[in-house]
């Protein structure tokens, strides 16, 4: 089906040519007929499925008649994370360029000043994460009664991050006649319960997990021990022929580690993750694309549907707990139609989490062929140490105590959960830290409370495979 059937307009339609799409995607094809026909929508879908431009091109003809009142926005996109507002808000320039409409970004970490002043002149379009809406609004900057449009974009990553009772608190502020669309990768039952009490006879559009379907994008388990990781990684950043990778790790601490670690092994690399101010998350995110830094070492909130053309690889340093996180960080690569490449390294401890990722995505991943079987009733070698247990030595002199591995993985568990394991995470806002336990009670299903209970992985023991004889790519 042509865009031009789906009844956008003539401008749209050119900004959409330029953007460079043939032809809509499946959520495009039907959510844009019916958003324009004023439905309330419940979008079963990711990133990496065209979600975005499903509601932001319908919403831009629905808008472009019609003017901004001072305070009032006319339509409200919620977002969980600074990075995703961010990338809507470069998705309305992109297609609205041949429109006067006027959009406002709400996100913690800056200045509020800039952010009241364009409230003042009106904007059709607010895109703002839950905390910092509510902050604005109680202190009288926002009026919510125009609001005709809602969007509750990545409803799970909401629930995951405890927004939930403030997406609720807001719903109740817009006007009851007001069109709801609401986009999430799984419709677990709070999810359900939301879009019960929020929506009216919305159309359920689903589409297939784009990591599930996506065959652009070759995926390699390597199996490896703890301790030689980084000398594995680095081997295949060598070799792989890597443009340009994001590299996961399931901790800030260790993407703050990793990053150093491989700064000083001459890469060009940087990191983001949820301790790192919105400024600077901002500029390493820049560097990235620009092809300042070529690596990325990432956290997975920071770095969710983060829509970046051209990442070659993705690494899993560390297998993620959580397969949806599986499906959310490999499908950074082989985007748009390009291919590229995702290598989840396995430790012992990680089989439990491979297998349901194997579930969940319904195939099994290709094991990467190495010389030299591993054999894990063997003991390692002692003189079998990697490079970087020189850096963990240097580490442990650094903080004025011998390297204790136990110690400072306790450590790292300790100051991690702030990011996904605590059910208070509130990253663009910070102000309701008092009552955490009020506001971001887990729900039940969501078992990221894993991540806080999992002991520290120190790998199986077993021989190191011969990682620089690894052969890839068969
Ligand atoms: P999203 O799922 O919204 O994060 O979009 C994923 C990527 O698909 C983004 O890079 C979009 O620019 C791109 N995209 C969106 N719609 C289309 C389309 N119809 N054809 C090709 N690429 C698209």
């Amino acid at each position: 089906m042509p865009f031009a059937d789906l009844g956008l307009s003539d401008e749209l339609l050119k900004a959409v040519h330029e953007a460079g799409y043939s032809e809509p995607t499946p959520i495009q094809a039907q959510a844009i007929p019916s958003v324009l026909m004023m439905r309330d929508i419940i979008g079963v879908a990711q990133t990496g499925t065209g979600k975005t431009a499903s509601f932001v091109l319908p919403m831009i003809d629905i808008l472009s008649a019609g003017r901004a009142r001072a305070r009032m926005p006319r339509s409200l996109i919620l977002e969980p994370t600074r990075e995703l507002a961010d990338q809507v808000a470069q998705n309305f320039e992109k297609y609205a360029k041949y429109t006067k409409l006027s959009t406002a970004l709400l996100i913690g970490g800056v200045s509020m000043g800039d952010q009241v002043k364009a409230l003042e002149k009106g904007v059709d379009v607010l895109i703002a994460t839950p905390g910092r809406l509510m902050d604005l609004f109680e202190r009288g900057n926002i009026l919510l009664t125009g609001c005709s449009l809602l969007v509750i974009d990545e409803a799970d990553r909401m629930l995951d991050m405890g927004f939930i009772p403030d997406i609720e608190n807001i719903c109740t502020k817009l006007p009851a006649s007001r069109q709801t669309l609401l986009f999430s990768a799984t419709m677990p039952p709070p999810i359900k319960k939301l879009a019960d009490r929020f929506l009216s006879n919305p159309k359920l559009i689903e589409v297939a997990r784009p990591a599930t379907t996506n065959t652009n994008i070759t995926q390699k388990l390597v199996l490896v021990d703890e301790r030689k990781k980084r000398d594995v990684l680095r081997g295949l950043l060598r070799q792989e022929g890597v443009d340009s990778a994001i590299i996961f790790c399931n901790r800030k601490t260790m993407v703050r580690e990793l990053n150093k670690s491989l700064q000083r092994h001459g890469f060009r690399s940087g990191e983001i993750h949820g301790d790192i101010d919105q400024s600077a998350r901002i500029a390493e995110l820049e560097k990235f694309k620009s092809g300042q830094i070529n690596i990325l070492v990432a956290s997975d909130v920071a770095a969710r549907g983060l829509d970046i053309k051209g990442v070659s690889h993705v690494f899993n340093f560390d297998a993620p707990w959580h397969p949806d996180d599986y499906v959310h960080r490999i499908g950074r690569t082989g985007r748009a139609g390009a291919t590229g490449t995702a290598f989840t390294f396995v430790t012992k401890s990680d089989a439990e989490a491979i297998e349901n990722i194997e579930k969940l995505i319904g195939t099994k991943i290709e094991r990467l062929k190495l010389d030299g079987a591993r054999d894990e009733n063997r003991a390692e070698p002692a003189e079998e140490t990697a490079p970087e247990s020189g850096d963990s030595r240097r580490r442990g002199r650094e903080r004025g105590k011998p390297a204790d591995r136990s110690s400072s993985r306790k450590k790292t568990e300790a100051s991690e959960p702030v990011e996904q394991a605590r059910p208070a995470p509130r990253v663009d806002d910070r102000r309701d830290a008092s009552q955490p336990s009020q506001r971001y009670d887990r729900p039940a299903h969501a078992p990221r409370q894993r991540q806080e209970d999992d002991g520290p992985d120190d790998g199986w023991n077993g021989p190191m495979p011969h990682f620089l004889s690894v052969k890839l790519g068969d």
